[in-house]
């Protein structure tokens, strides 16, 4: 029997044909999930409608929520192992990587329960014989569109504020990844959030994602994926005149001058490209490292790349297991095939490991490749894995021109000891989320999203919540 899905507090078989959940590690199948049609999609939007309007959920206190936020937190924690696993088993990730997740997650639905207790409305200066103020608004039902690459911390960054604001909400999570989304469905529930608040349906984006937003009863959509797929959403947002929160894709440069700690600098561009196997938004996948320095420090970076632990995501030591899907491996290596191509020179990696195992998963080695001009595919478009186009320079104008030459706008590091340069260069990038002398620092109470097509709003911080309100002007006359 397939794994069902959460619609107003029953779990129910969907109409759509069932998914099947396969183990990227080693081919075998995880489960069967059964998924959304059109019925079901309506069904869950109607469901979260209905408790909206019942206020079970939006007229509580602020601080009545955020006790369940913080039940939700705890929840999460005892299930860390389960939770962890489930993942692992869907991505890949190590295991390691996983149960950091969830540390991350429980993080996050706590903040946002603090939050949700501490936000204030405002009172505005009165320019007549009124109290002027501003109340924020929950939107009513809103959809959350989830990408493969890290759940955990995704589903519990739209769920945690959305359900903060007051909302009802149904959260699609990838069909590469349902089981993640599912298993927080579940917390929801055990918890006690009413029924119909929150709401899971498992089903492609094209599917079930896409009625998702069209729905006319759904008031927002906030969405993490890929920027092809945020310009569709966008488009049929835009035309019923819905706001779409956007977290897309990325083509992050790390800036690495001749001045900065070579070997610290070396760990955090390794870092920032081959941690979580590459596939995260903001993986540093373009270097442009100082021309004088430059056969040095990949050297150097050829060398992390190499003693790169890789191996089963069970292994505790392992630093990388294989990527998320067969399919996506093979999309991976097309693009270093492409490098190659375009006159690529492969200075690591560059194929899958051998040893025992790694033939039945879908691995691949930490890749560098030289030898590119910018305008090359591979350092164009972003390939989402553990492959870093390495790129010299010698004049900083022309590498600030060549690292704001892309679609994206996401992320950057610069590494050097120049104070003044670090914070000159800093201004003149543009990306939602700037690292100096460091790389991939998250933090929930900091603002988070791209500049140019990697998004559009900002998630996380302290008006994390307010993405998911609207505000009201209030007039009271005196
Ligand atoms: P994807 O865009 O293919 O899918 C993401 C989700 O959207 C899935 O649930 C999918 O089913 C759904 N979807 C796809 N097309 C849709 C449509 N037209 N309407 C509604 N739903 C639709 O992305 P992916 O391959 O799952 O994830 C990888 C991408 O996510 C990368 O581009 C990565 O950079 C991006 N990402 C961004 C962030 C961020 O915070 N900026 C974080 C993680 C991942």
């Amino acid at each position: 029997m397939s794994e069902r899905m959460l619609i107003g507090g029953d779990w129910l078989e969907g109409t759509g044909p069932a998914l099947a959940s396969i183990n990227p590690a080693d081919g075998s199948l995880n489960a069967e999930f059964s998924t959304a049609t059109e019925t079901e999609v309506d069904d869950a939007v109607a469901a979260a409608k209905e408790s909206y309007y019942s206020g079970e959920w939006r007229a509580l206190k602020p601080h009545q929520r955020a006790d369940y936020l913080y039940a939700f937190c705890q929840t999460l924690l005892d299930r860390k192992e389960d939770i962890a696993r489930l993942q692992m088993r869907e991505n890949g990730k190590t295991i390691t990587e996983c149960r950091g997740q969830v540390d991350q997650a429980a993080g996050i639905v706590r903040y946002f329960a603090a939050v949700c207790e501490t936000m204030e409305a405002e009172v505005t200066p009165p320019r007549g014989d009124y109290v002027s103020m501003v109340s924020y608004e929950p939107y009513g039902v809103v959809s959350l569109i989830t990408p493969w690459n890290s759940p955990i911390t995704l589903n519990a960054q739209k769920l945690a504020p959305a359900l903060a604001a007051g909302n009802s909400v149904v959260l699609k999570p990838s069909e590469v990844t349902p089981g993640v989304g599912l298993a927080m469905g579940r917390i929801c529930q055990d918890i006690g959030i009413p029924s119909g608040v929150v709401n899971v349906v498992s089903g492609t984006g094209a599917d079930v994602g896409d009625r998702l937003v069209r729905h006319p009863d759904v008031r927002m959509v906030s969405f993490t994926g890929g920027t092809q797929s945020g310009r569709a959403i966008a488009r049929a947002a835009g035309e019923r005149l819905v706001p779409a929160a956007l977290e897309l894709g990325g083509k992050s440069p790390n800036l690495v001058f001749a001045d900065c700690d070579l070997d610290k600098a070396a760990v955090g561009v390794a870092s920032g490209i081959f941690g979580s196997h590459g596939q995260s938004c903001i993986a540093g996948s373009r270097l442009f490292v100082e021309a004088s320095i430059r056969g040095e420090f990949i050297d150097k970076l050829a060398a992390l790349a190499a003693a790169w632990r890789i191996g089963h995501p069970e292994d505790e030591n392992a630093q990388m297991g294989p990527m998320a899907s067969f399919q996506h491996r093979d999309r991976i290596a097309g693009y270093v095939t492409s490098a190659v191509d375009e006159g690529g020179e492969i200075i690591s990696g560059g194929g899958a490991p051998d040893g025992p195992g790694f033939e039945r998963g879908a691995y691949y080695l930490p890749t560098i490749v030289g030898g590119l001009h910018h305008g090359a595919r591979a350092c164009q478009e972003e390939i989402f894995g553990p492959v870093l186009c390495a790129l010299p320079f010698t004049d900083e104008d022309d590498m600030v021109a060549q690292a704001n030459d892309t679609v994206y706008g996401l992320a950057c590091g610069i590494w050097t000891s120049d104070f003044a340069k670090a914070w000159r260069v800093c201004q003149r990038i543009e990306a939602g989320s700037v690292w100096i002398n460091a790389y991939k620092q998250i933090s929930i109470s900091t603002p988070f999203g791209g500049m140019k097509e990697s998004g559009i709003g900002r998630e996380k911080g302290i008006d994390g919540v307010k993405l998911y309100t609207e505000p009201k002007a209030i007039y009271l006359a005196t």
